[in-house]
């Protein structure tokens, strides 16, 4: 099989699976993007998810994502970043992507915006502004200290300086589902967390949640995003 084929395919069976989610969910199709993680796989994959029909692709560490949004430049996608992000590195990430996933602490929210303001993207004359997701921890708090998103408490406080922030757009949530607990119950805790965070940021619907191995739960639990690599592309080549 080629490796277009082999693609073709499992976006096929995924899109599906999204499919009978959202129906089982009575959400309609369209209210799910799929984004497909290419992290560790090769700039030619990203060309024929492209061809396949695929609009959004994930990276997770710099500067691989740079380099593969380079040698796909003639493509019509939206780059999203979901990674951990160093301080010294965000400007430089939010300079080149269109949508960052993991804005984990205020420490980053000022090279964000730095590096949006030197995107050439525009609306008009307006700046577009970088479109990003506050990543929320959904761990139990005795795993204080662990860097899976902002504790619930400091939830707020984060948006504020996001929204607050000249070139960037707060636009929703991010969060990942702790390892060692049934994904269902993980995220039944964010659409609790996602209600209130709605209750003080209505404009910022995004939910981005769900992988591989727990997006079908995530549609369930209202993720407007879905993360989805080994799923589509297979096994990584590499360990992480
Ligand atoms: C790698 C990664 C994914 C995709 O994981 P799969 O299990 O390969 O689907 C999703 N989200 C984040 C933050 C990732 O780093």
């Amino acid at each position: 099989m080629t490796r277009r084929a082999e693609l073709a395919d499992n976006l096929a069976d995924v899109r599906d699976r999204i499919a009978r989610s959202c129906a089982e969910a009575g959400r309609p199709e369209s209210s799910v993007t799929l984004i497909v993680i290419t992290k560790f796989f090769p700039a030619s994959d990203v060309h024929l998810l492209a061809e396949l029909g695929v609009t959004d692709v994930g990276e997770n560490r710099h500067p691989e994502a740079f380099d593969k949004r380079q040698a796909c430049s003639g493509l019509d996608l939206r780059w999203h970043y979901v990674g951990g992000i160093q301080s010294n590195k965000a400007a430089v990430i939010g300079s080149y992507v269109d949508v960052v996933h993991s804005v984990d602490r205020p420490k980053l929210v000022g090279g964000l915006d730095r590096g949006a303001a030197q995107s050439p993207a525009t609306d008009g004359d307006r700046p577009v502004g970088l479109d990003c997701l506050v990543q929320v921890s959904l761990d139990p708090p005795t795993h204080r200290g662990s860097r899976n998103g902002v504790a619930t408490a400091d939830l707020s406080a984060l948006a504020s300086l996001v929204q607050d922030a000249a070139h960037l757009r707060l636009v929703g949530l991010m969060a990942v589902a702790p390892l060692g607990e049934d994904p269902t119950v993980s995220f039944a805790r964010l659409a609790e967390i996602r209600g209130q965070f709605l209750d003080e940021f209505p404009q910022a619907t995004a939910l981005s949640a769900g992988m591989s191995g727990d997006f079908e739960a995530a549609i369930l639990a209202g993720a407007t995003h879905v993360r989805v690599g080994r799923s589509v592309l297979g096994l990584r080549p590499t360990f992480e």
